[in-house]
């Protein structure tokens, strides 16, 4: 942890420090060896927040780029359930950064505890297996409407580059079908259409994620991915054909809406001059 309580405020470790637990009172010593991040570690192990991991690094680089006062935040449920956020912004957004791999069901429990919640997953570990690949026009433009998108994949070269039929040509033959049951068609190709399709480009794209975490995929709150750029990838679902696609957002935008947005799904939505 980062913080503990002494002599009654919040404080980050010192060298020999004492402390007690924010979240359940116990004891805390304080670790500042040469070799590891200082933090808190209860005195003896006890049933403290069953959700909470180890921070790394990368956990504390992230909780450091917000104000001190929205780390490290206890929340207690009307069932007397008591929980630690890495950060809950003065907007009420709940923000969890999470190195390691989860389980559905540790998932769920915690989108339900939250609601308002956003996840900041660590990319570092995964990136060799991932990859950005064709652009998307935005899915509520009008073209989106007409078009569906052959899904990206490993080694699939041409619907990496993007490759789709028209609903429109398909309904030529079967004036019933939509992008979900259009089956077979004429294929285009993104590269023959780039100036009508672009002009409607707000970010999106295909992504190939090689033996993906799915929890995330199945996740019900947004999910931002963090590669260690400047950039974070959004995960989301295209359309009604289930098409997976992600959208970039800056950082620098990530953590301003975060701020000023009372909903995580807000987040990177809107426009605001941001100096
Ligand atoms: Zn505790």
């Amino acid at each position: 942890m980062q913080y503990a309580l002494v002599d009654g405020s919040r404080k980050e470790a010192f060298p020999y420090g004492r402390g007690t637990c924010q979240t359940c009172g116990s004891a805390t010593v304080a670790k500042c060896g040469p070799r590891v991040m200082h933090h808190w570690a209860h005195a003896s192990r006890r049933d403290c927040d069953p959700w909470w991991e180890n921070e790394t690094p990368w956990h504390r680089a992230w909780k450091n780029l917000f104000p001190e006062a929205c780390r490290e935040i206890s929340h207690l449920a009307p069932d007397g359930e008591i929980h630690r956020s890495d950060i809950k912004t003065p907007t009420g957004i709940v923000i969890e950064v999470q190195h390691s791999a989860m389980t559905d069901a540790e998932r769920l429990s915690r989108e339900a505890f939250y609601g308002n919640l956003v996840w900041v997953v660590d990319g570092s570990g995964f990136r060799k297996n991932f990859s950005i690949e064709h652009e998307l026009p935005a899915p509520k433009s009008v073209i989106a409407q007409d078009l569906i998108w052959l899904p990206a994949g490993p080694k699939q070269h041409g619907s990496n580059r993007g490759i789709f039929l028209r609903l429109s040509e398909c309904r030529k033959h079967d004036p019933t079908l939509t992008k979900a049951t259009a089956r077979g068609g004429l294929m285009n190709f993104l590269r023959d259409h780039e100036a009508e399709v672009l002009a409607s480009y707000e970010g999106h794209h295909q992504y190939v994620w090689v033996r993906p975490h799915r929890t995330w995929l199945d996740a019900t709150c947004p999910v931002y991915i963090d590669f260690g750029d400047d950039w974070l990838v959004r995960l989301e679902t295209y359309d009604e054909t289930g098409l997976r696609c992600l959208i970039r957002v800056s950082k620098r935008k990530f953590l301003h809406d975060v701020m000023v947005e009372t909903d995580a799904d807000a987040i990177g939505t809107r426009f605001y001059p941001i100096p």
